[in-house]
This record gives C-alpha cells, structure tokens and sequence, in this order.
C-alpha cells in the first residue's frame, strides 16, 4: 500500500483528488511548522561534526529542515492575518508581540494544498507543531480543490499537483 497511513479513504464529502488545508496558527510555531532556516554552523557545536568541512567552511551554514519539509511538503503559501475567536485578543493584550491595535489577534494562515491521500499525515504535522494546549493555538480548514495548474508548463491535475522531491516521490507512489 503506497498511501499515506492516516489516510482518510472515503472520509472527506465531496469526493476530490486534491484538498486544500487552511491552517491559522500561532506566528510564533511557524517556524516549527514550515519555516527553512539558516544557522551559523560555529552556532551549533553539537551538530558540527555532521557538517562536510567543505561546506561548512564555504556556506557557513547548517539547513535546518522544518516538520512539513521532513515530510516532503514542499509547497506551503503563508498569509499574515488577524482574527478573533475563543481567545478575543484578551489573553495576550499585554504580551506585546501578537496584540494588535483593535482586539484581533496575530496569526498566521498556512495555505497546503495536496492530494487526498496526504491530508491526514499533513494535518497530524501542522497539529502537532502548531500546539500548545492552551487558548488560541488556531483551527483548520479542509476543503477540496477542483484543478491545478503549473503556471511555467501549463500542466494540470495531479502533473501540476506532484513536486520534485515532494512527498509522493519520497513515498514512492506510483503515478497511474
Ligand atoms: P515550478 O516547477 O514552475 O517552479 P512549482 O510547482 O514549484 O512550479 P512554484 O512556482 O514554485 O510552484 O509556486 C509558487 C508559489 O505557489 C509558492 O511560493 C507557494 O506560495 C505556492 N504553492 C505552490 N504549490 C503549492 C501548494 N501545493 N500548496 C500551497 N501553495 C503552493
Ligand atoms: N503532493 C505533492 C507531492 O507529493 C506535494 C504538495 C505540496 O508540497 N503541497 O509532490
């Protein structure tokens, strides 16, 4: 079986080869979430000897590979947005970073799209990077997707969807 484990079969009404997951989550988790960043490598002593002298000695620096980029999740749009839910902006009026002028809160939107089969593995990542426990931590919309399309080849479906080194290729789905 080449699909996901958590894949939610005939789960999601209407039926759709692709769905879109719409993550509003805490800014501070992004970074757990979906973010590439770059260290200094003379930072990171504990990984050092990891890194090729060569190329510690040229690029300086050690990629440090998000949940969603692990699991080959390589295209990811992300909004800045403010909402307002359970939380009210009330609980972090006074911690400064994610209070606003009014009393929206600080988010950010993570925008997934991708096959059915890989929704479920994709949200148990976003879930479990974006969580904290307490008041806040977000919500997640899943819709389905009629079309994509590749804006440089003009392909559409699951040829525009597939991306190099993108999940099903570390997988190894067979395409039909
Ligand atoms: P190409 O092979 O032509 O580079 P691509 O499929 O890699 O095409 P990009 O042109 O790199 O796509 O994508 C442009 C932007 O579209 C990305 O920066 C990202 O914001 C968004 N994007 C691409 N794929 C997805 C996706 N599956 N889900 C959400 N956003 C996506
Ligand atoms: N489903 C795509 C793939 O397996 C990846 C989609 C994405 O990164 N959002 O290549």
């Amino acid at each position: 079986d080449d699909r996901d484990s958590h894949a939610p079969g005939a789960g999601y009404v209407p039926q759709s080869d692709f769905y879109k997951i719409e993550a509003i989550v805490r800014p501070w988790r992004l970074q757990h979430v979906a973010s590439v960043s770059f260290y200094p490598a003379h930072r990171l002593t504990k990984h050092a000897g990891r890194i090729p002298s060569t190329s510690c000695r040229r690029w300086n620096v050690l990629l440090k590979k998000s949940a969603l980029i692990k699991m080959g999740i390589r295209g990811v749009t992300v909004y800045d947005v403010r909402g307002f839910g359970a939380q009210g902006g009330a609980r972090e009026r006074y911690a400064g970073s994610e209070f606003t002028e009014d009393s929206f809160v600080q988010k950010v939107k993570l925008e997934i799209v991708v096959s059915q089969d890989q929704v479920e593995a994709v949200l148990a990542t976003v879930i479990e990077n974006a969580r904290t426990g307490e008041i806040g931590d977000g919500k997640v919309f899943i819709s389905p997707v009629s079309d994509v399309v590749r804006v440089r080849t003009g392909e559409r479906g699951l040829k525009a969807e597939r991306m190099a080194g993108g999940r099903a290729e570390i997988l190894g789905v067979v395409e039909k």
